[in-house]
């Protein structure tokens, strides 16, 4: 729903009902953030833990070339779908330094709440997810950082904003994304979430510290109210669909999190190759 619903705001007709809070007509049809997070979550039904060839296989079967991906990342799945090996294609990006682009978080917080008993698990196997596309340090601790959050908004007990962002920055290695974290921990108390974006970046760069530490600012801020969590990401501007689906993906794998059922109404059915289970 974050990335559905954040990607109408990319059209600027709607800025206006952006400011007033004003929720677009339907159907709001989700990205490439839910198109991955649905691989993710279907290799982790099937195999019980990240295997990353089946989850490249997946990346590159399900890609939706008309679902907003980046130029580089589409490349690539064409590239896998026809027969090349993620492994060598992940790591040439960039010139060899691979991708540090937000896309190995936008994809991860259903993780976080699959192991909502254990963050150190996710944000293992978040580390793993990330390196089938994203291999640069940042990317993969983007990753880390979301899916840690998530399992531990998901957790038992109600965590409140300085603890889950304690407890994200103590699971992420050293980093951009860390420092950015460390800064969103410094800012919790702040209230205008535009000059917070002006100083953690909002994903105008699209890299993964350009975008992790406020996304989860955000979230932790608004645990407990997807609403309030959305809008307050989304007014920021920046990549919406992508910020959104982060502080969304993580608000919501609390159940007090959960998004309003009218919005749930709006948002565009997730894909039918997805296994059974809760939708
Ligand atoms: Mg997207």
């Amino acid at each position: 729903m974050g990335d559905a619903l954040g990607s109408q705001f990319f059209v600027p007709v709607n800025y206006p009902s952006l400011k007033r809070r004003q929720l677009p007509p339907g159907p709001w049809q989700w990205t490439d953030d839910t198109e991955m997070a649905c691989s993710v979550l279907a290799v982790l039904a099937a195999h019980g833990r990240i295997d990353q060839d089946a989850l490249a296989r997946s990346f590159a079967e399900h890609h939706d070339f008309d679902r907003g991906y980046g130029p580089a990342v589409n490349r690539m799945l064409r590239l896998i779908r026809e027969g090349g090996d993620w492994r060598e294609l992940a790591a040439a990006l960039f010139q060899g330094q691979g991708s540090w682009g937000n896309g190995a978080a936008m994809r991860i917080a259903p993780l976080g709440a699959w192991y909502a008993d254990d963050p150190e698990q996710a944000t293992h196997q978040a580390e793993i997810s990330a390196y089938t596309t994203h291999q640069h340090r940042e990317a993969v601790a983007g990753a880390m950082g979301v899916a840690a959050a998530a399992a531990i908004a998901a957790g038992p007990g109600a965590a409140g904003p300085e603890e889950l962002l304690d407890g994200v920055i103590a699971l992420v290695p050293r980093s951009a994304v860390q420092a950015g974290l460390r800064r969103a921990r410094d800012m919790l108390d702040y209230g205008d979430a535009t000059t917070v974006a002006a100083v953690l970046g909002c994903g105008r760069r699209t890299s993964a510290h350009d975008t992790v530490p406020f996304a989860l600012w955000a979230a932790a801020r608004h645990l407990g109210s997807y609403e309030e969590a959305f809008w307050t990401t989304a007014q920021a501007g920046g990549d919406v669909d992508t910020t959104s689906a982060i502080a969304g993906g993580v608000v919501a794998a609390a159940e007090r999190g959960a998004p309003p059922t009218a919005w749930l109404e709006h948002t565009e059915a997730l894909p039918d190759w997805l296994p059974d289970g809760p939708r």
